[in-house]
């Protein structure tokens, strides 16, 4: 547990290049507080779609993900249960480059960045933190 009360805005924040594997979009991260950082929340998911994809994953304000090239609308878009989170992977490779609410009302303004698809990213050095996305029906 931490007692802090450092704000928000005063933790380091690192920027992470990003792309998916044949370079359809690139994009930069920007993280805070950086992914080694033990209270980096890096997630690791056991849903459906998570455990097939191997996801982990960081979640960011939207504008904290910064298309270098090409955009969201490069991607496909797939949703499936409650179809509130649109998963969004290329069309030519298949990476799964990050997942958006496409819900009005659940989880506005926030990406989860697959960590994985981010640019020499040590895992082995990730404090990975468990997800029950199993449990949780809605999404
Ligand atoms: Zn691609």
């Amino acid at each position: 547990m931490s007692d802090t009360n450092t704000p928000e805005q005063t933790k380091p924040s690192e920027t992470y290049p990003g792309s998916c594997h044949c370079g359809r979009v690139k994009y930069n991260a920007i993280i805070s507080p950086p992914l080694t950082d033990p209270e980096c929340s890096v997630m690791e998911c056991n849903c459906s779609i998570c455990a097939r994809n191997g996801h982990l994953f960081v979640y960011l304000a939207d504008d904290k993900v910064i298309f270098e090239k090409g955009s969201i609308e490069d991607l496909t878009k797939y949703t499936f249960g409650a179809h509130k989170m649109g998963h969004f992977f290329c069309p030519v490779c298949g990476t799964n480059c990050f997942s958006r609410s496409v819900f009005p009302g659940f989880y506005d303004g926030m990406t989860a960045v697959n960590v994985r698809a981010l640019h020499d990213v040590d895992l082995k050095k990730l404090t990975l933190k468990q997800a029950d996305g199993k449990s949780y029906k809605s999404a």
